[in-house]
């Protein structure tokens, strides 16, 4: 009886000191924000998790999706993986190049374009960020057709997807919120919604996404899950934009900075880090989502990488440019 009773006991602690090893061997599967925060939504004039609570999000843009342009040479997973573990990104942004007058857009071109932005989607899936599927281009009404075509594909590829965003309209010009880009977004958001019933889709608002406040004396109806677009570049837009921001949120929409820079509005100029601040203020007290404009090495202020740094995402501080370093020290510690 007794030796039955030793040969048990040591069976047990054999058994038991496997499974540590087994435990030891396997590492802790990572919880993405994805994971955590599930499918956002719309809720007032703010974004809420799959809990129901209050959140936001930052990160960054990539550049335009064409091949003129060249900025989508950093459009692979390793640029994606390397912002997600050093600069903390937790949702980035990608540019299809979409507009009528770019030659290689996806007007003329649509497989590498299309190619192109999949690739960095898919990454984000992969990884467990947050992605921002944005329809570039300064002219989308004048091609709705195309617009109402991809986002029905994107709709059916990757709707079912917590990560994905749709960006339905960059930054329309000078025209009408209630007669051009109110009716084309009706449009283009039916089509997802045909598909997708509710994934957050983000409308862009005239004057290059400023408009939030006209947007919110005339919004969409009958649809949830629908925000707008506000654009800032700090050098240039500054207090007065920002009392149209709050007053677009004091109308109750929901607003996501799906494009902010430190420096000029055109991308050039010098970091203003004083009006900087003033706006990552204004979008901490109202928990705005933001991505930065952007991650290339084109020679201008808003590049976050200097020229000739590599397209692989192996980066130190020392590749990045005075607003790349400061639009960093941002995301990182949102
Ligand atoms: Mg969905």
């Amino acid at each position: 009886m007794k030796s039955i009773l030793l040969i048990f006991t040591l069976f047990l602690s054999c058994n038991s000191q496997k499974i540590a090893e087994i435990k030891k061997q396997q590492p802790l599967k990572e919880i993405s924000v994805v994971d955590k925060n599930g499918l956002l939504e719309v809720k007032g004039n703010k974004i809420v998790n799959k809990n129901g609570k209050e959140v936001s999000f930052a990160g960054n843009s990539m550049f335009w999706s064409n091949d003129y342009y060249r900025g989508n040479g950093f459009y692979n997973k390793q640029v994606v993986k390397h912002l997600k573990e050093n600069w903390k990104a937790e949702i980035i942004r990608v540019p299809m190049t979409a507009d009528p007058e770019i030659h290689d857009s996806y007007i003329f071109d649509k497989e590498t374009n299309q190619s192109k932005l999949e690739t960095l989607v898919d990454a984000c899936i992969d990884l467990g960020l947050y992605v921002i599927i944005d329809w570039h281009s300064h002219n989308a009404h004048d091609t709705e057709k195309e617009a109402i075509t991809f986002f029905t594909e994107m709709a059916k590829k990757y709707g079912k997807y917590p990560n994905v965003i749709y960006e339905i309209y960059n930054e329309p010009l000078k025209v009408s919120w209630d007669d051009v880009v109110k009716p084309y977004s009706e449009k283009v958001v039916a089509a997802i919604r045909k598909i997708d019933p509710d994934n957050i889709i983000v409308v862009g608002t005239p004057h290059w996404s400023q408009d939030v406040d006209k947007a919110s004396l005339n919004p969409i109806v009958g649809y949830k899950n629908i925000a707008y677009t506000l654009h800032f570049y700090a050098a240039s837009h500054k207090e007065w934009l920002i009392n149209k921001a709050q007053k677009a949120l004091d109308n109750g929409l929901a607003l996501i900075v799906t494009e902010w820079g430190s420096v000029e509005a055109d991308g050039g100029g010098e970091v203003d880090a004083t009006s900087t601040q003033i706006w990552m203020d204004f979008m901490k007290k109202n928990k705005l989502t933001h991505c930065n404009w952007s991650i290339n090495n084109k020679d201008e202020g808003a590049s976050a990488l200097k020229p000739n740094t590599n397209m692989d995402g192996n980066w130190t501080d020392k590749d990045l440019t005075v607003s790349g370093k400061l639009a960093k020290g941002y995301i990182q510690n949102w």
